[in-house]
Protein backbone atom coordinates (compact mmCIF):
# COMPACT_ATOMS: atom_id res chain seq x y z
CA UNK A 1 0.00 0.00 0.00
CA UNK A 2 2.50 2.76 1.33
CA UNK A 3 5.69 3.05 -0.07
CA UNK A 4 8.44 0.65 0.44
CA UNK A 5 10.42 2.81 2.47
CA UNK A 6 7.68 4.07 4.20
CA UNK A 7 6.71 0.48 5.11
CA UNK A 8 10.65 -0.21 6.35
CA UNK A 9 10.01 2.94 8.76
CA UNK A 10 6.95 1.25 10.20
CA UNK A 11 8.25 -1.94 10.51
CA UNK A 12 11.37 -0.55 12.56
CA UNK A 13 9.07 1.38 14.89
CA UNK A 14 7.59 -1.69 15.58
CA UNK A 15 10.34 -3.39 16.74
CA UNK A 16 10.07 -1.14 19.80
CA UNK A 17 8.88 -2.08 22.93
CA UNK A 18 5.27 -1.72 23.61
CA UNK A 19 4.68 -0.12 20.07
CA UNK A 20 1.96 -1.78 17.57
CA UNK A 21 1.36 -1.35 14.34
CA UNK A 22 -0.99 1.38 14.89
CA UNK A 23 1.42 3.74 16.94
CA UNK A 24 4.26 2.70 14.86
CA UNK A 25 2.68 3.91 11.82
CA UNK A 26 1.27 7.35 13.48
CA UNK A 27 5.28 7.63 14.69
CA UNK A 28 6.09 7.03 10.70
CA UNK A 29 3.99 10.05 9.71
CA UNK A 30 5.30 12.26 12.74
CA UNK A 31 9.02 11.28 10.43
CA UNK A 32 7.51 12.02 7.54
CA UNK A 33 6.23 15.28 8.43
CA UNK A 34 9.26 17.15 10.26
CA UNK A 35 10.57 19.68 9.10
CA UNK A 36 13.96 19.68 6.78
CA UNK A 37 16.25 20.47 9.34
CA UNK A 38 14.34 18.16 12.33
CA UNK A 39 14.69 14.81 10.25
CA UNK A 40 17.87 15.83 9.33
CA UNK A 41 18.57 15.80 13.09
CA UNK A 42 16.55 12.58 13.59
CA UNK A 43 18.69 10.58 10.75
CA UNK A 44 21.77 11.54 12.11
CA UNK A 45 21.01 10.38 15.30
CA UNK A 46 19.87 6.91 14.69
CA UNK A 47 22.87 6.99 12.75
CA UNK A 48 24.90 7.84 15.65
CA UNK A 49 23.26 4.65 17.25
CA UNK A 50 25.78 2.56 15.26
CA UNK A 51 28.69 3.99 17.15
CA UNK A 52 27.53 3.60 20.63
CA UNK A 53 28.98 0.48 22.51
CA UNK A 54 29.97 -0.54 26.01
CA UNK A 55 32.66 1.26 28.07
CA UNK A 56 35.50 -1.87 27.99
CA UNK A 57 36.20 -0.73 31.74
CA UNK A 58 33.09 -0.29 33.38
CA UNK A 59 30.34 -1.37 30.60
CA UNK A 60 28.54 2.19 30.54
CA UNK A 61 27.81 3.58 26.82
CA UNK A 62 30.61 5.12 25.12
CA UNK A 63 31.09 6.25 21.12
CA UNK A 64 35.03 5.09 22.07
CA UNK A 65 37.05 2.75 23.85
CA UNK A 66 36.19 4.50 27.27
CA UNK A 67 33.19 6.81 28.54
CA UNK A 68 33.31 9.84 29.97
CA UNK A 69 33.46 8.83 33.61
CA UNK A 70 36.61 5.89 33.23
CA UNK A 71 38.15 9.15 31.28
CA UNK A 72 37.86 11.50 33.35
CA UNK A 73 41.07 12.31 35.71
CA UNK A 74 39.10 14.52 38.02
CA UNK A 75 37.26 11.42 39.38
CA UNK A 76 38.10 9.60 42.45
CA UNK A 77 39.08 6.20 41.48
CA UNK A 78 38.83 4.35 45.00
CA UNK A 79 35.19 4.13 44.97
CA UNK A 80 33.24 2.09 42.62
CA UNK A 81 29.60 1.87 42.43
CA UNK A 82 27.84 -1.26 40.91
CA UNK A 83 24.63 -0.52 38.99
CA UNK A 84 22.95 -3.39 36.80
CA UNK A 85 22.22 -1.19 34.00
CA UNK A 86 23.43 2.43 32.19
CA UNK A 87 20.32 3.84 32.81
CA UNK A 88 21.14 3.75 36.72
CA UNK A 89 24.59 5.39 36.21
CA UNK A 90 22.85 8.68 34.37
CA UNK A 91 20.55 8.57 37.51
CA UNK A 92 23.18 8.71 40.20
CA UNK A 93 25.14 11.11 38.49
CA UNK A 94 21.94 13.55 37.52
CA UNK A 95 21.52 13.52 41.83
CA UNK A 96 25.40 15.16 41.77
CA UNK A 97 26.35 14.06 44.49
CA UNK A 98 28.65 11.35 43.89
CA UNK A 99 32.51 11.58 42.17
CA UNK A 100 33.51 7.91 42.25
CA UNK A 101 33.69 5.50 39.32
CA UNK A 102 30.99 3.35 38.45
CA UNK A 103 30.65 -0.54 37.17
CA UNK A 104 27.77 -1.69 35.02
CA UNK A 105 27.17 -5.34 35.08
CA UNK A 106 24.46 -5.36 32.48
CA UNK A 107 21.79 -7.51 34.01
CA UNK A 108 20.90 -8.68 37.48
CA UNK A 109 21.73 -12.71 38.51
CA UNK A 110 17.79 -14.47 38.23
CA UNK A 111 17.20 -17.66 38.77
CA UNK A 112 13.89 -16.80 37.11
CA UNK A 113 15.11 -15.44 33.97
CA UNK A 114 18.13 -17.61 34.26
CA UNK A 115 20.52 -15.21 34.15
CA UNK A 116 23.49 -16.19 35.89
CA UNK A 117 27.12 -14.53 37.02
CA UNK A 118 29.02 -15.21 33.80
CA UNK A 119 26.33 -13.82 31.90
CA UNK A 120 27.29 -10.57 33.88
CA UNK A 121 30.13 -7.81 33.36
CA UNK A 122 31.31 -9.60 37.29
CA UNK A 123 34.75 -10.59 35.47
CA UNK A 124 35.77 -7.77 34.62
CA UNK A 125 34.33 -5.69 37.92
CA UNK A 126 37.20 -8.64 39.79
CA UNK A 127 40.25 -8.09 37.73
CA UNK A 128 39.48 -4.12 37.27
CA UNK A 129 39.49 -3.69 41.47
CA UNK A 130 43.33 -3.21 42.34
CA UNK A 131 45.32 -1.34 45.53
CA UNK A 132 43.35 2.30 44.26
CA UNK A 133 40.21 0.77 45.30
CA UNK A 134 39.21 1.41 48.32
CA UNK A 135 35.14 0.82 48.60
CA UNK A 136 32.58 -1.05 46.05
CA UNK A 137 29.29 -0.20 46.50
CA UNK A 138 26.58 -2.36 45.66
CA UNK A 139 24.06 -0.08 43.82
CA UNK A 140 21.97 -2.82 43.02
CA UNK A 141 17.75 -2.43 43.05
CA UNK A 142 15.81 -3.52 46.71
CA UNK A 143 14.04 -6.93 44.13
CA UNK A 144 14.93 -10.03 45.16
CA UNK A 145 17.11 -10.35 41.39
CA UNK A 146 18.82 -7.10 42.51
CA UNK A 147 19.37 -8.53 46.77
CA UNK A 148 20.82 -11.93 44.92
CA UNK A 149 23.15 -9.99 43.01
CA UNK A 150 24.85 -7.85 46.19
CA UNK A 151 25.00 -11.01 48.20
CA UNK A 152 27.01 -12.75 45.62
CA UNK A 153 29.06 -10.20 44.45
CA UNK A 154 29.83 -9.59 48.28
CA UNK A 155 30.55 -13.19 49.01
CA UNK A 156 33.05 -13.16 45.31
CA UNK A 157 34.60 -9.61 46.53
CA UNK A 158 35.73 -11.14 50.29
CA UNK A 159 39.38 -12.14 48.58
CA UNK A 160 39.55 -8.62 47.61
CA UNK A 161 41.26 -5.95 49.82
CA UNK A 162 38.30 -3.63 49.51
CA UNK A 163 35.44 -2.33 51.68
CA UNK A 164 31.76 -3.31 50.36
CA UNK A 165 28.75 -1.80 51.12
CA UNK A 166 25.68 -1.63 50.09
CA UNK A 167 23.09 1.11 49.41
CA UNK A 168 20.70 1.77 52.54
CA UNK A 169 17.53 1.76 50.52
CA UNK A 170 17.37 0.19 46.51
CA UNK A 171 18.18 2.29 44.02
CA UNK A 172 15.42 4.12 41.95
CA UNK A 173 14.74 2.34 38.88
CA UNK A 174 14.84 4.04 35.37
CA UNK A 175 16.77 6.96 33.54
CA UNK A 176 14.20 9.84 35.46
CA UNK A 177 14.58 10.91 38.42
CA UNK A 178 12.32 13.59 39.87
CA UNK A 179 13.66 15.94 42.93
CA UNK A 180 12.52 13.76 45.65
CA UNK A 181 13.87 10.68 44.29
CA UNK A 182 17.49 12.15 43.71
CA UNK A 183 17.42 13.17 47.47
CA UNK A 184 16.50 9.84 48.62
CA UNK A 185 19.61 8.44 46.29
CA UNK A 186 21.58 11.34 47.79
CA UNK A 187 20.43 9.71 51.19
CA UNK A 188 21.06 6.19 50.03
CA UNK A 189 24.46 6.85 49.00
CA UNK A 190 25.00 8.86 52.22
CA UNK A 191 23.93 5.97 54.60
CA UNK A 192 25.32 3.20 52.87
CA UNK A 193 26.55 0.01 54.83
CA UNK A 194 28.40 -2.95 55.27
CA UNK A 195 26.34 -6.19 54.17
CA UNK A 196 25.73 -8.30 57.18
CA UNK A 197 26.68 -12.02 57.78
ZN1 LIG B 1 33.70 3.52 31.67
Amino acid sequence: MYPIDFDNLINIFQKLPGVGAKTAQRYAFAVLDLNEEDRAAYIAAIEGISRIRRCEVCGFLTADDKCEVCKDSSRDRSIIVVVAYPQEVAAIEKAGNYHGLYHVLGGLISSNKGVFPDDLMIEQLLNRIDESTREVILATSSTMDGEMTALYLDKVLKNKDVLVTRLAHGLPMGASLDYADELTLIKALNNRRRIEE
